[in-house]
């Protein structure tokens, strides 16, 4: 039976950690980090997400803004709220809540985010820094996923490690993360073999079969099964799928969870992660936007 990889418990531990570095950057400088989030629309999912992020802000000692939009706005009225939002000194963060409306350039509306502001790391410039092994913002999710391997003591330095998923969200920063050199939490949270797949790979199992540590990040349910998994192997499950039954990850929890040797749940394994580090790469904003008097 597997050990269970608690996302509450470790999020409750960044979140104390964070809190005490909030605390300090205040004291030292005056200033109060603060994130500003934009939610354009009314789906039920991402005013929950928005409403979590603003709640965690607040446990932790951050201030947070919440901009919403009429689901008609057009990109050029997103384009000058992100400009504005860009130019306040007040605000270290901006997260987009996504998805945005079909009609909305997403991406250049990602890419219209101040580097030093990008708080999911989605802009180009961040991702070619976190390519190049010098990041500047983790992206939230990968970095989860990262802090709960290293804090349940699963080492990937020269492990296989297998990423089912290619998204520019979620599988390709997280098998970058994972194969660079060093990582914030040493070389033994880095350093692995890593393999991709996605849904033109042929003869999954097999290749799934491989991972010491195995990381579906999907968005189908029960879609890694125990006869996938090697035995022993740590399986991490970043899928939110909404089911008849609720909320569901990618993979058949029950049946894995007697082959592996760690296993994530969901709810409550990598989603609380995600929004642990986003509280963490604001205070790191606000600590490379301030500058001293
Ligand atoms: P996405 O952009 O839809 O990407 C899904 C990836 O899975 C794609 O690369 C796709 O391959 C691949 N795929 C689809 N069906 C497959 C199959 N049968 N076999 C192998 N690969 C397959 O999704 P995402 O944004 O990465 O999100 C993935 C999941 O994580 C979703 O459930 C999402 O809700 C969840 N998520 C959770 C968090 C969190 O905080 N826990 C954060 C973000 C996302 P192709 O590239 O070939 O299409």
């Amino acid at each position: 039976m597997a050990h269970i990889l608690d996302g509450r418990q470790m999020a409750r531990e960044i979140e104390q950690e964070v809190r005490v570095q909030v605390d300090q950057f205040l004291q030292q400088t005056g200033v109060k980090p603060c994130l500003a989030a934009v939610l354009v629309g009314s789906d039920p999912a991402s005013e929950v997400y928005v409403r979590n992020k603003q709640k965690a802000c607040q446990r932790v000692g951050i201030d947070s803004q919440l901009h919403r939009l009429e689901v008609s706005i057009s990109t050029t009225e997103l384009s000058a709220l992100v400009a504005q939002l860009n130019a306040d000194s007040q605000v270290h963060g901006i997260l987009i809540q996504l998805p945005l409306p079909d009609q909305i350039a997403e991406t250049a509306i990602l890419d219209r985010v101040h580097p030093l502001k990008d708080v999911d790391a989605f802009n180009p410039d961040n991702v070619g820094r976190l390519v190049q092994g010098r990041p500047r913002f983790l992206p939230c999710t990968p970095h989860g996923v990262q802090q709960m391997l290293h804090r349940a003591g699963v080492e990937v330095a020269g492990k296989q490690v297998v990423v089912v998923g290619r998204s520019d969200i979620v599988g390709k920063p997280l098998a970058l993360l994972l194969m660079q050199r060093d990582s914030t939490c040493g070389p033994t949270a880095a350093n692995a073999s890593v393999t991709i797949c996605h849904s033109r790979s042929s003869d999954l199992a097999t290749i799934t079969r491989t991972a010491d540590v195995l990381i579906a990040a999907i968005g189908r349910p029960a879609e890694i099964r125990a006869d996938m998994v090697k035995t022993g192997a740590a399986v991490v499950d970043v899928g939110i799928n909404r089911t008849e039954s609720g909320l569901v990850g990618d993979v058949d929890f029950d049946g894995v969870k007697e082959v592996a040797g760690h296993i994530s749940p969901v709810p409550g394994g990598v989603g609380p992660l995600t929004i642990s580090m986003l509280l963490h790469n604001t205070l790191s904003a606000a600590r490379l936007q301030h500058v001293e008097p």
